[in-house]
């Protein structure tokens, strides 16, 4: 069966490849903004003109801007920054698996995003190695048929919705057929980056499939959710998804209590769970984006006294080695010691 090309193709097609396009179709103000360094080769920019759509114009310092755009400090990596700083490589167990927790495994389903996000943990990540075909995959489901102890399967990558249809529909047949697994969680950034994604025919493989759909989204900023936005995620949650929201706390981007108190707000309008605020992994080249965990917990307190509780994000960090995510709690510390 030969699949027409769909109109989300076209999106990552056209997508910004280049500093100048982005420049002049934002207007940006040529004297400041410094041509990005040349060490995002390995990384280069890379973004669809719907997110770009959502930039304030001469803005250098647009919230959405940020997140994409390239700079020095990427080939001057620091010394504390790694490679691998969440300990991924040790994770794999079989090519393109990850288990670092219990119950769950994560696929990497595909090295490919709509977007490069500049302090993505993952951009190191020997993608080369990892299984591209259903049977190169087959050593991964050999492994989850054989642990009756993994009831979750992890679409992860990359961005799983980077594969069309039909291949996502086989592999989600696939894993439907070992009967332990009973979730499925899916890990994307596409509903945002690229909202004609969420196809009629992919909601329909969710609503189809024996396994209970989570989808988790990646929204860093509530200026990220347009109507096209909502209007896919109103198609997901049709479709009978769990939706829950996981944001990175990135300085100039959202470290500031109303900017996620709007961000928080808007995701559970839609119905959207906050489910985790990440205190950025210490990736190669992204110290500019570093928040200090004791800001981090301050913000989390302020948002607690604007939102209801279910619209609180869990504010964590990935710690090598640690049995699950580790919650950063600062009241319980400050509790104690008041009552001292
Ligand atoms: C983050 C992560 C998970 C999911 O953890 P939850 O706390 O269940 O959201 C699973 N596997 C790996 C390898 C992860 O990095
Ligand atoms: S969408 Fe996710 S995996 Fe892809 S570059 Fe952004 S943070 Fe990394």
């Amino acid at each position: 069966m030969s699949e027409s090309i769909q109109p989300w193709q076209h999106s990552i097609k056209h997508a910004i490849r280049s500093w100048e396009t982005l420049r002049d179709l934002l207007e940006l103000p040529i004297e400041e903004a410094r041509e990005p360094s040349s060490a995002s080769s390995k990384f280069p920019l890379f973004v669809t003109r719907e997110f770009v759509a959502r930039m304030e114009k001469g803005n250098l310092h647009d919230p959405l801007l940020l997140q994409v755009l390239p700079h020095r400090e990427e080939s001057e990596a620091l010394d504390f920054e790694l490679l691998d700083p969440v300990g991924d490589l040790h994770a794999e167990i079989v090519p393109g698996l990850l288990q670092k927790y219990k119950s769950r495994a994560l696929l990497i389903t595909t090295s490919a995003c709509a977007v490069h996000c500049r302090y993505c943990f993952r951009q190191n990540f020997p993608y080369e190695a990892a299984p591209k075909s259903l049977d190169d995959w087959e050593p991964a489901f050999d492994y989850l048929e054989k642990d009756a102890s993994i009831d979750e399967v992890i679409l992860s990558g990359g961005d799983p919705l980077m594969l069309v249809d039909a291949k996502l529909g086989s592999l989600m047949q696939r894993i439907e057929s070992i009967p332990h697994i009973e979730r499925l969680r899916i890990h994307t950034r596409l509903p945002v980056m690229v909202p004609s994604r969420v196809t009629n025919e992919f909601c329909s493989a969710l609503q189809r499939s024996r396994l209970t759909p989570w989808i988790v989204l990646h929204i860093n900023h509530a200026n990220e959710i347009d109507d096209q936005v909502s209007r896919s995620i109103e198609m997901l949650r049709g479709s009978g998804a769990v939706l829950l929201n996981q944001a990175v706390l990135l300085k100039q981007v959202n470290d500031r209590a109303d900017v996620l108190e709007s961000l928080c707000r808007k995701l559970v309008n839609l119905g959207v769970m906050p489910y985790y605020l990440h205190q950025m992994d210490p990736v190669q080249g992204s110290a500019r984006f570093t928040v200090p965990i004791s800001e981090g917990l301050a913000l989390i307190k302020d948002l607690q006294s604007r939102l209801p509780g279910y619209a609180i994000p869990k504010y964590v960090a990935e710690i090598a080695g640690q049995p699950s995510k580790t919650e950063l709690q600062g009241s319980l510390l400050e509790l104690h010691n008041s009552l001292a």
